[in-house]
């Protein structure tokens, strides 16, 4: 979230004061707790961190096989999606928008090559969410470890592997340091959105005006958020080719149990109605964007790509 643009679009009747982690509350949950009970007014996070209150809320950041950054948006705006964020947040007593974006996340660092489905038996991996549920069903010990502790984890050997974000976000994490392995293309967070997330009765005490103004910064975030990632990505990731990593991708095999996984976890959500209308809601998505999208644009970039060089 831009909070200077809703400044300067109310022309500064609506400032938004902004509190640091720990400055209010601490720990992402706690964050959740504090906008629900009015404590604050509105969070801007990552709002798969909220599966353990509601499994649904991982469709608004990313689930595994899920959607990309063009899918989402297209769907979040012109498919349901942004109407499906509402029912759930109703549940909570929130307003949300989603208001950035990191694009596909890579797949993540390994202290050994991956050649095989049975190389992630007994590997000690950081992966939140869905995803990381998913690599437990192929024998991965999954750990839930801090970003802030993450660094430290793997080079101590804690953990063998971590995902993160993706080369900008990763480079500064400084896990080059550690190994030189770096899986480029991931299946767990194939486009992540941030959100906001509003206390429904603060919302309703705003202006109409006032609404607008945050909707319309939300989506100017959003935005914006993913140009930054992707003018940052490609130069980091010269970078860290120069520093000596290695670029791998997995293999179909690989890629085939990761699918297989992911379908099982999402099968497990399925008796919640909420999850199971979001979930259907989602595939269509995915079915009708792709029908074009990848035929035309999917098409052009590679043929573009081979073609420029
Ligand atoms: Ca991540």
């Amino acid at each position: 979230m831009r909070a200077k643009s809703v400044n300067e679009m109310s022309q500064g009747t609506l400032e938004i004061d902004i509190k640091a982690q720990g400055e209010l509350v601490s720990g992402l949950p706690a964050v959740f707790d504090a906008v629900v009970s009015g404590q604050a007014d509105m969070y801007h996070a990552a709002d798969y961190y909220y599966v353990g209150q509601h499994p649904a809320f991982g469709f608004f950041t990313a689930v595994p096989f899920g959607m990309n950054v063009v899918e989402l948006n297209t769907w979040y705006y012109h498919q349901g999606g942004h109407e499906l964020h509402l029912e759930l947040g109703e549940e909570f007593g929130l307003v949300s928008f989603l208001a950035g974006n990191t694009g596909a996340q890579g797949g993540g660092w390994f202290n050994k090559k991956i050649n095989s489905p049975e190389d992630f038996q007994g590997l000690k991996f950081r992966m939140p969410g869905l995803g990381g549920a998913a690599l437990g069903k192929l024998g991965a010990s999954v750990q839930a470890i801090p970003g802030s502790e993450v660094y430290q984890a793997l080079a101590s050997g804690t953990i063998d592997g971590t995902e993160w974000i993706g080369p900008w976000a990763d480079e500064k994490a400084g896990f080059y340091e550690i190994t030189k392995l770096y899986y480029s293309s991931g299946f767990h967070e194939p486009g992540s959105g941030l959100a906001l997330g509003i206390n429904a009765d603060r919302w309703n005490s705003l202006k109409p005006e006032h609404q607008k103004i945050i909707e319309v910064a939300a989506g100017e975030a959003n935005l914006w958020n993913h140009g930054q990632y992707l003018a940052n990505n490609g130069e980091a990731l010269k970078r860290l080719v120069d520093k000596g990593v290695e670029i791998l991708e997995f293999n179909d095999a690989v890629w085939n149990a990761f699918g297989e996984a992911s379908n099982a976890i999402m099968e497990e959500h399925m008796d919640d109605p909420m999850f199971k209308k979001t979930f259907e809601s989602v595939r269509a998505g995915i079915k009708s964007t792709s029908a074009w999208w990848s035929v035309a644009e999917g098409a052009y970039t590679s043929q573009r790509n081979r073609i420029l060089g």
